[in-house]
């Protein structure tokens, strides 16, 4: 379609980072573009229209960046996962594992209330932990997950099959698959 193809062709492929043999799509250029960043903006919130979202949530760090104008556009709040240690309140933290090693995440549970239904919102799906750990803080809160949406999805390292079950039934949109 038109904003698949719009959306692919601001984003640029670098090679060797963070590390080598990683070929690492940076979303630098589409943010730079306004009839791009606009385009996203509107396909995410409509997401969160369809699926009944009250709350967005965005993961740190380019999660912040295209959930916040989602949650304005689509008219509901915004509530930061963070990384440990950064949340100033009372957290919820949830640890998952990485390749090598783990990480840990965290919310602020009052943002979230038992009524609320959250769409989660970042840029890439890769191994699917990140998105995982953060369904799982989202339920831990009490509230309901309307859905996982993201710009890019990479097929190839199955993050779509580690987030289903999580998801129990709520949809995994990505507007782009490579
Ligand atoms: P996962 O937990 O799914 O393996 O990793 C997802 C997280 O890593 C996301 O928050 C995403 O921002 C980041 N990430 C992993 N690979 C890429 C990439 O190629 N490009 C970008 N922009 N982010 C990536």
């Amino acid at each position: 379609t038109d904003i698949s193809e719009l959306l692919l062709s601001k984003i640029r492929d670098v090679a060797d980072y963070p590390e080598p043999g990683v070929m690492f799509k940076d979303i630098t250029p589409l943010l730079a573009d306004p009839a791009a960043f606009t385009a996203l903006t509107d396909a995410l919130a409509e997401v969160a229209d369809r699926t009944g979202a009250t709350k967005v949530v965005g993961l740190e760090a380019r999660g912040f960046i295209l959930g916040a104008p989602v949650a304005v556009r689509a008219g509901v709040g915004f509530v930061p996962v963070r990384k440990a240690g950064k949340l100033p309140g009372a957290t919820l933290s949830q640890a998952y594992d990485l390749e090598y090693g783990s990480a840990e995440i965290e919310i602020h549970a009052e943002d979230l209330s038992g009524s609320d239904r959250v769409l989660v919102v970042d840029d890439v799906l890769a191994t699917g932990g990140t998105a995982e750990a953060s369904i799982q803080l989202i339920r831990r809160a009490g509230a309901q997950v309307s859905g996982l949406a993201v710009l890019m999805e990479l097929g190839f390292l199955s993050g779509r099959a580690r987030v289903e079950p999580a998801l129990a039934g709520a949809p995994l949109t990505s507007l782009l698959t490579v």
